[in-house]
């Protein structure tokens, strides 16, 4: 048999891929705190009615990118494709709905059944924060420069673009509905096939039409800004003025429209030039409706997620290990006192690694290249003196510290 490979559309975390992955994480982390938001882990399948109730039958991760399947006790379960359903849910099944808001952050792998390419994949990594209970826009600017900062301590701030949009409320987007179908139905004639039949189904989808013919008939129809109610605008016009009391720079796009049928009002993407058609780094949105899907009353809520394999993959540098400190013991009573040495360092928090194998020469040859800051050589005249020798590998210097100062000679060092 040849060698088994992973799944289509998955990849093994490893090495520098995994150092990257959790450097996003542990700065997402760090800054998530600040804003004083909690971690929650949730189950990574669900019963499917966690999902297809909520996003939407038309959305594209239900019509066409969930993994379901049966289990053996007959349940249909659903790997999650997202997180944010499922902080709802945990919501209601914990009985938080009464203890608003609750501000969650989240992360870990999804799984959507896509066409594998580079930024895309069928199982994938998001890191996410969803603000429970988020009465007015100031909230919503809030856990946008939440996201901006998480991206600026990624150092990737110069490499974003907060793209922003409004969806109104439901009575505005009827409203402009109808107009639409209106304005599609009257020029039937000039849409393309496959935008006839959605014309049926779900007319909204043919905004996204990348057909030219149907992009030269959509420059005329009627724009969203020309429906949007007083509440609405007034929505709009408060979360734009936050954004700018946060000090959080964006730029206005009507096409953003979020793919899941959840979201109202606030809209956002930060994008980004250097993934090519995978620019999507973190995106989210105003929902109202999704705690209610539940079980639970109607409770406003805004949040978002980042795909970490693209933030991963735009950060400049990766962070390294720290350097190790080497025990290098000479014959058998040695290597017990180096075991014990080694413990000491770990448990003042150093890397200790021991090394066994081979002759001397071999042994240092791998220290250095193990990029260790030190090694520490020890056999029978060291242990009879209670000391160590003690070589510093950049300066090559050595010198005779007893053990009992070592932590301390060698925790100075790395202050
Ligand atoms: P796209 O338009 O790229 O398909 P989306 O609208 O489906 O994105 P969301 O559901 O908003 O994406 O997910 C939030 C983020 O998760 C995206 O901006 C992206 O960074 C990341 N993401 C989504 N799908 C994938 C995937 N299949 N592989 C890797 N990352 C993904
Ligand atoms: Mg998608």
């Amino acid at each position: 048999m040849s060698g088994l490979q992973p799944p289509r559309g998955t990849h093994d975390l490893i090495g520098e891929t995994m150092r990257r992955h959790h450097h996003v994480v542990e700065t997402a982390r760090r800054v998530l705190r600040t804003y004083g938001f909690e971690e929650w882990s949730t189950p990574i399948f669900e019963d499917t009615r966690v999902f297809s109730r909520t996003l939407g039958e038309t959305s594209d991760v239900v019509s066409k990118e969930m993994y379901t399947f049966e289990d053996r006790g007959g349940e249909s379960i659903t790997l999650r494709p997202e997180g944010t359903a499922a902080i709802c849910r945990a919501l209601v099944t914990n009985g938080l709905t009464q203890s608003l808001p609750q501000k969650v952050f989240y992360h870990g792998p999804m799984f959507r059944y896509e066409r594998p390419q580079k930024g895309r994949y069928r199982q994938f990594h998001q890191i996410g924060a969803e603000l429970i209970g988020a009465e007015s826009p100031l909230r919503d600017a809030e856990t946008i420069a939440m996201a901006q900062d998480i991206l600026r301590e990624l150092g990737l701030g110069d490499h974003v673009t907060l793209e922003l949009n409004t969806l109104g409320d439901l009575a505005s987007r009827q409203a402009w509905r109808e107009a639409l179908v209106a304005y599609f139905r009257d020029h039937a004639d000039a849409l393309s096939e496959e935008s006839r039949v959605r014309l049926e189904a779900n007319p909204l989808r043919i905004l996204d039409s990348k057909s030219e013919q149907d992009r030269k008939m959509l420059d005329n129809a009627p724009a969203f800004a020309d429906y949007l109610n007083d509440d609405s605008r007034q929505f709009w016009d408060g979360l734009r003025s936050s954004l700018q009391a946060f000090g959080v720079d964006f730029v206005e796009n009507p096409r953003i429209v979020r793919g899941l049928d959840y979201y109202s009002h606030t809209a956002f993407e930060f994008v980004t030039s250097k993934l090519g058609a995978q620019g999507t780094v973190l995106a989210g949105g105003r929902y109202e409706g999704l705690v209610e899907q539940m079980g639970g009353p109607a409770i406003p809520a805004i949040g978002w997620a980042g795909g970490i394999e693209r933030l991963a993959m735009l950060l400049d540098s990766v962070p390294e290990l720290p350097a190790g400190i080497a025990l290098v013991p000479m014959g058998d009573e040695a290597v017990l006192k180096a075991a014990s040495i080694a413990r000491a360092l770990r448990s003042a928090g150093l890397r200790a690694e021991i090394e066994t194998r081979g002759n001397m020469k071999k042994r240092m040859e791998r220290v250095v290249k193990s990029g260790a800051s030190h090694a520490i050589v020890l056999g029978d005249e060291e242990i009879a003196k209670n000391v160590v020798q003690l070589r510093d590998l950049s300066s090559r210097e050595q010198q005779e510290v007893p053990v009992a100062d070592l932590v301390r000679v060698l925790s100075a060092g790395r202050a």
